[in-house]
């Protein structure tokens, strides 16, 4: 399906559109809390992620736009990532402030008994909404009457409790990072009949690059420029039609990224045999379940220390990742050393040492290169204010509170932000 039909599909029926806007406005006004606020109606939000953005690549002369945004709103020491550091949980926790564990995007590639796999490329998958558990910020706008407009977020295809963005573009990795812009830009500069309340954007660049070069590599930097760019684009478009004072911008990245060295990889074989478990996944944080009959050798051989990484059952998992009790996190979990990777044994024959990932995340969380970006300006916040780190789980709350909603039970708080925000002159306070 090609982005512009998918938009223009749910752009065409307005009136109806319209209508049940209303009645779900209603239905909204009906199981909130009488203590909500009223969303603003000439408001908007925007949510962009720059996946593989490391905190530390901020204000380093390569992204003059994003400082530019810090300097005139918000910026965080940095966001820790939920675990495990992967682009699909991190993703789908930042707009539900659920923890993997209880979004069920448990990892990039996933089974479940009753749905099947789920694997990043497998468009099928990501339209299911069984899949995603939880509500996404886009749900609780729309249940509110809000209009929401998403760029290829994770889980953005999906029917989630039956609802979908007013407006979404699936991820279309050929489309540019200044043509996503320019597309954002338009729907945030269309009449206040039209605009969203809410409007997403995902950037891949700086992650794709990042993991084929490695964080600090020439090739990184242009990308990191370029998103960059992306970004300055869409604050020059805001500010050309007097925007900005009614656009809060929330810029985020799901996880940094490490310097890999060439010879850092093992073969996933080289873990347990293949007859002894089947390894769910592969990269950083290795999922196994136990074949029949060889739950014991399997744990003999898999649980513990090694040489590069450290097994648990899923029920030790040190309890600071919050990660372990959904079904779909296999029996056991693996978890590698910073700058560390598993990989298919053929694989790892096949393709050239050179042609390997010179980058990756995917590690513990608490590591200074796995820390993500939190940058946001706006109507909503002080100028110049810095926040100390706190868990991306603390998103989700905050876009709630900056178009005027009550959230849904989530794993975090807007409270983290009561120091940085300031008052608007639209909501009651
Ligand atoms: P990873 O680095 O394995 O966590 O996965 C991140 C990569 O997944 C990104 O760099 C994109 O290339 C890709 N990606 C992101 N969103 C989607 C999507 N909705 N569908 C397919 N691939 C995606
Ligand atoms: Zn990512
Ligand atoms: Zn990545």
């Amino acid at each position: 399906m090609d982005s512009s039909s998918s938009t223009y599909r749910m752009r065409l029926p307005l009136v109806r559109v319209t209508v049940l806007a209303v009645l779900l406005w209603t239905a909204g006004c009906a199981t909130t809390p009488s203590t909500a606020p009223t969303p603003s109606t000439r408001h908007s939000v925007v949510l962009i992620s720059i996946d593989g953005l490391a905190a530390s690549a901020l204000a380093r002369g390569n992204t003059p736009n994003l400082d530019r945004l810090a300097a005139e709103g918000v910026h965080a020491a940095w966001m820790n990532p939920s675990y495990p550091v992967l682009t699909f949980p991190n993703h789908f926790t930042l707009v539900t402030g659920l923890r993997p564990d209880r979004h069920g995007i448990i990892h990039n590639s996933m089974r479940d008994d009753a749905v099947g796999g789920f694997k990043v490329a497998d468009k099928a998958a990501g339209a299911d909404a069984r899949w995603w558990q939880g509500e996404p910020i886009w749900n609780t706008a729309e249940k509110a009457g809000l209009r929401t407009a998403i760029w290829a977020w994770p889980g953005n295809a999906a029917p989630i409790d039956g609802r979908r963005p007013t407006r979404w573009v699936p991820y279309s990795p050929e489309i540019s990072s200044l043509e996503r812009a320019d597309q954002v830009a338009g729907w945030l500069t269309e009449p206040a009949a039209t605009r969203p309340h809410l409007a997403a954007l995902y950037f891949e660049r700086v992650d794709n690059v990042g993991h084929d070069k490695g964080p600090d590599a020439p090739e990184t930097l242009a990308a990191i420029r370029e998103v960059d760019a992306a970004v300055g684009r869409i604050m020059q478009a805001l500010d050309a039609r007097g925007l900005r004072t009614s656009t809060d911008l929330v810029v985020v990245s799901d996880h940094g990224m490490a310097p890999v060295a060439p010879d850092q990889y093992i073969a996933l074989e080289d873990m347990a045999a293949f007859e002894q478990a089947e390894a769910v996944s592969t990269g950083q944080v290795i999922g196994f379940n136990p074949r029949p009959g060889h739950e014991a050798a399997a744990g003999h051989r898999l649980l513990g220390r090694h040489d590069h990484y450290q097994c648990w059952r899923k029920q030790d998992l040190p309890a600071r990742w919050h990660y372990g009790r959904h079904p779909r996190v296999p029996a056991i979990v693996c978890q590698f050393d910073e700058g560390w990777n598993a990989l298919p044994a053929e694989q790892l024959q096949r393709v050239p040492k050179d042609r390997l990932n010179r980058g990756s995340h995917g590690y513990d969380n608490t590591l200074p290169s796995m820390r993500a970006v939190f940058v946001a300006a706006g109507p909503s916040f002080r100028r110049g204010a810095t926040l100390p780190a706190f868990d991306n789980v603390d998103v989700y709350p905050l876009l709630a509170t900056l178009l005027g909603l009550a959230p849904a039970r989530n794993d975090g708080t807007a409270d983290t932000f009561a120091p940085v925000l300031a008052p608007r002159a639209d909501m009651p306070h």
